[in-house]
């Protein structure tokens, strides 16, 4: 691949004929054999999308050509608004989730972070949002600062810091020796007064958006799941409360939650996705409905372990993801609405498209599909009518891929072209 950032940010057009964009900024004609368009779930052939400094002019079978424009044809490829994944982890990587915090430096660890986010970019993920640093509080907001400023690539961010969890709780550091005081990979509040604080400190320290563990350790007892809540219904709706205070949409609470009770409570508490939710209540289901909270599936993460699972782990673990895909069926009878998420992190980062496919086999058709990444996820991240789409005004978050998704979804997973912004990351 070839990177050639800032290729355009920084090109100049003499005498610019086009009325919308900077002052300066160069515009460019993307053309290629096909162009989806995401919110009728149609193939536009063959696709063209004006681009004009970071933001897109127009969109079209054939679009106006200004004067100077440059076209670039990047053939038998058809074009997509970029991806979004909404559930990474930027600090994780394969192999050292429970004790990344012990073994790796804070420092070592925000590296690791910006080659993810620039791995995660060139498989076309032009926005993310990050579901906790996992013990590097809030290093994930010098990450998207630093993406912002240009100084290094990656996707639009959206962070959390610390997810937030109960002492002795999900991601506690439960099993080790007390008098060793090892770190929690997650930020402490066992309280309502204790949610409200550790949500103000970590919006002071630059946080976007809030994740709480909700439900865990899970265990199948008999073939059954069980997921244990962690906080009241009372105490949720304080957590949601304080996020509203000083945000809007995508700046809310989301939650790590399978299963009953503890989705039924975040769901009542209004926060704005539920992660994994492998199991929900018909209740719940009908209220994620009306609420229009978003279910976010994370099936490639399970898939990885199916595949990295020792003979015997193996058949445990397939059958709790075709408990899962048999629940997620229910979800989308019941009309639930659907996020993209992949959990990437513990899996390589760049390889999380999958996430998409997976839910194809599971059941959604690949309109849906490509509907719950781009449009539901821009909305999650509270970038709707920004991102998501092809649409004049809109940012120029374009990528192309090898093949139609919408006959194969699999295509998403063979991205050749990614822009961000008007600024071209990647094409082979
Ligand atoms: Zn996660």
């Amino acid at each position: 691949m070839k990177n050639l950032l800032a290729g355009l940010a920084v090109g100049l057009l003499g005498a610019s004929c086009v009325a919308q964009g900077p002052v300066g900024a160069k515009a460019v004609v993307l053309h290629a054999a096909r162009m989806v368009d995401v919110a009728s779930g149609k193939v536009v052939a063959p696709g063209e999308v004006l681009v004009e400094g970071e933001r897109i002019v127009a969109v079209g079978a054939k679009v106006e050509r200004p004067t100077g424009v440059e076209v670039i044809d990047l053939g038998d490829v058809t074009l997509l608004p970029g991806l979004i994944d909404v559930h990474v982890h930027l600090f994780l990587h394969p192999g050292a989730e429970d004790l990344q915090t012990v073994q790796e430096s804070v420092p070592q660890r925000v590296l690791i972070a910006a080659d993810a986010a620039k791995k995660d970019l060139m498989a076309g993920f032009t926005a993310e949002r990050d579901m906790g640093t996992e013990g590097a509080g809030c290093a994930d907001v010098a990450v998207r600062d630093a993406i912002n400023s240009g100084l290094i690539p990656g996707p639009r961010m959206r962070v959390s810091c610390n997810a937030v969890d109960l002492t002795g709780g999900h991601e506690d550091a439960i099993g080790y020796n007390p008098a060793q005081h090892v770190l929690s990979n997650a930020d402490y509040a066992n309280s309502v007064g204790d949610l409200v604080r550790v949500i103000r400190e970590q919006r002071k320290g630059g946080a976007d958006f809030t994740k709480i563990y909700e439900t865990g350790k899970d265990s199948y007892e008999g073939g059954v799941l069980k997921t244990p809540y962690q906080y009241t219904e009372v105490e949720l709706k304080a957590a949601v409360a304080e996020a509203a205070r000083t945000g809007g949409v995508g700046h809310g609470v989301s939650v790590h939650a399978t299963g009953e009770p503890g989705t039924g409570y975040a769901v009542a508490a209004g926060v704005e996705s539920v992660d994994h939710a492998y199991v929900l209540s018909e209740a719940t289901m009908k209220a994620m409905r009306a609420k229009g909270i978003f279910a976010v599936p994370t099936f490639a993460i399970s898939e990885y372990f199916v595949e990295q699972a020792g003979a015997e782990g193996k058949a445990k673990r397939r059958a709790q993801q075709d408990f899962h895909a048999a629940e997620f069926k229910k979800q989308m009878t019941a009309g639930v609405p659907f996020a993209v998420g992949s959990d990437v992190g513990p899996f390589p980062h760049g390889t999380q498209a999958r996430e998409m496919v997976l839910m194809g086999r599971y059941g959604l058709q690949a309109a849906e599909v490509l509907r719950a990444d781009m449009i539901h996820g821009a909305k999650l991240l509270g970038w709707e009518g920004k991102i998501g789409e092809l649409k004049a005004g809109y940012f120029a978050d374009v990528v192309a891929v090898k093949g139609n998704p919408l006959e194969d979804l699999s295509a998403v997973e063979r991205v050749v072209f990614v822009m961000k912004g008007g600024v071209i990351y990647r094409k082979d």
